[in-house]
């Protein structure tokens, strides 16, 4: 029968810190990854590699970026992102529900934990393009986002898992946790169904790290309610809350916004879940700067709400809850320059002209007529006397209409005029299992479970209603890290004899 000290449930970036923290404590590590090797490293392998962390300026940064040169340096104001600015951010865009003790260990440990995957092989970048606009030959970063991994959530994944090898961890692919092996005196062992067999592997502890549910349509519609089956899966197709499960029916509690998840304006004709050769460009972000249009021709959302990274989130609802699922993002001439990498892949469902009387025509099942009344009594809206500024909330809005647009309105007045359309990608679940700052699992009881731990994006209580962009990594990071370190401390204990430690 197989046993490690400590099996790791799932293989993207949560797991494979835990895994990596672990071995740190000299722990004999399993991961257990559902998914083949081709497919492995769940969400995270999709992502941009977006990271939210806190630092006081530049001097920070060139600890997490060494290579970051003179020359960048000289060309960017990085400015800082506090340890007040992230928690301001994370208590605002969950209204105030973010569990108060997680969310201070998510904030404070940002930066030593980003310092440590450094020291594990993960190299970061800054995100020129994306999260930085030039403005008077410098460019200047926003919104508190500022770092990625390099090669994005492939490169991510990759340096974890060459860490993880490295460093003796093994890594069973195809190799799908089915049940947590419990008895009074906590978990000791996970079931695993491998190469068509049920094998038991036992453990001192097990850390659970296997994503949420948002790949499982029958539990979209049951939690998020109806019309979320229609929605598309922005990533992998194995995070079907099957480990939820599991650590429920052995006494886990169940915390967080179960009715809600992070979604966004994805292609209208995506695949069903999400394709690694496109990763995340399939979302289409830079609605702030033009106008959404639904089935009736109509606008629905204040585009310039906030900066991007604080709408981005909800706004995949929004647009699920259209007629049909769907809408048209339209932008001019004007803002072309500013629109993301994303808008330019080839599989894009994209129309353009050179009036407006042309394109309303050319948008698929949109009322047309109502569509240009609706452009033009935008455009005569615009409060043209403030000055446009993508850097900052520049309050160049609209006044007079339904709905309004907060900042960033431009008339759309210049072609060539472009349209795409988009439905709701939804990208993780936020309800899952309750933890305490140590990483422990909590059961309905109200006490730790003993050698249960849990990382990542199934793990509830962090994030409600929105997400501030950048956060889910950072989130398993932190998290995985001290779960792998708390379970190979709990198992080393086990193994000699010694009471589970409590932390
Ligand atoms: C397109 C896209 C772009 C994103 N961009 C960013 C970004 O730039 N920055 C950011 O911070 N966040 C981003 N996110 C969110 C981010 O991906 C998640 O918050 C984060 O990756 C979650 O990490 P995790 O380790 O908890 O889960 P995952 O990385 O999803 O890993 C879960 C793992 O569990 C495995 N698994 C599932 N069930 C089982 C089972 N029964 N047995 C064994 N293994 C199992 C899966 O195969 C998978 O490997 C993005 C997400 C998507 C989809």
């Amino acid at each position: 029968m197989a046993s490690a000290d400590v099996i790791v449930v799932g293989g993207g970036n949560a797991a494979l810190c835990a895994a990596l923290a672990a071995r740190e404590q000299g722990a004999r590590v399993l991961v257990l990854e559902r998914a083949s090797e081709a497919e492995a490293g769940g969400n995270s392998r999709f992502t941009a590699g977006a990271m939210r962390v806190v630092y006081d300026g530049v001097d920070d940064l060139r600890v997490l970026m060494p290579d970051l040169s003179d020359e960048e340096v000289a060309r960017t104001d990085f400015g800082s992102y506090t340890r007040e600015q992230f928690l301001d951010d994370m208590a605002r865009v969950t209204q105030y529900r973010c569990d108060p003790d997680l969310t201070d260990v998510l904030v404070s440990q940002s930066y030593a934990t980003l310092s440590w995957m450094r020291g594990n092989g993960v190299r970061f970048a800054p995100i020129y393009g994306r999260q930085a606009f030039k403005v008077g030959g410098r460019f200047k970063f926003w919104g508190g986002l500022t770092v990625e991994a390099v090669g994005g959530g492939p490169g991510l994944v990759d340096a974890l898992t060459a860490a993880a090898r490295k460093r003796g961890i093994e890594i069973w692919y195809s190799a799908r946790a089915v049940a947590l092996s419990a008895g009074d005196d906590g978990v000791r062992g996970v079931q695993v169904r491998r190469q068509g067999k049920t094998v038991q592997v036992d453990a001192g502890a097990v850390v659970l790290a296997a994503g949420g549910f948002q790949a499982n349509p029958e539990w979209r519609a049951r939690y998020l309610g109806p019309g979320w089956e229609l929605a598309k899966v922005r990533g992998t197709r194995f995070n079907t809350g099957d480990v939820i499960a599991q650590a429920l029916a052995i006494g886990a509690a169940p915390v967080g916004n179960w009715s809600g998840c992070h979604a966004v304006g994805w292609e209208r004709n995506a695949p069903e879940f999400g394709d690694l050769a496109v990763g995340d460009a399939f979302q289409k972000h830079s609605y702030p700067f033009g106008i959404m249009l639904n089935a009736e021709g109509r606008r629905f959302v204040d585009e310039g709400a906030d900066f991007r990274n604080y709408t981005y989130a909800k706004y995949g609802r929004v647009i699920l809850a259209q007629p049909g699922q769907f809408a048209w993002q339209v932008f001019d001439g004007k803002v072309r320059h500013l629109l993301r990498d994303e808008y330019r892949i080839r599989q894009v469902t994209k129309r353009s002209a050179q009036t407006l009387e042309e394109l309303v025509r050319q948008l698929d099942d949109v009322d047309a007529d109502a569509a240009l009344r609706e452009i033009h009594a935008f455009n005569a809206a615009v409060k043209a006397d403030v000055p446009f500024n993508p850097n900052v909330k520049d309050g160049r809005c609209t006044t007079g209409l339904a709905v309004n647009k907060s900042h960033w309105a431009n008339a759309l007045d210049t072609p060539p005029f472009e349209a795409y359309a988009v439905t709701c990608g939804i990208t993780f679940t936020f309800g899952g299992l309750r933890i305490d700052p140590q990483a422990q699992v909590i059961s309905t009881d109200g006490e730790p479970i003993p050698g249960l731990y849990a990382a990542g994006e199934l793990v509830g209580g962090i994030f409600y209603f929105n997400y501030p962009g950048g956060t889910g990594l950072t989130n398993g990071a932190v998290f995985g890290r001290i779960a792998g370190a708390n379970a190979a401390s709990a198992a080393m204990a086990a193994r000699a004899g010694d009471q589970r430690p409590a932390h």
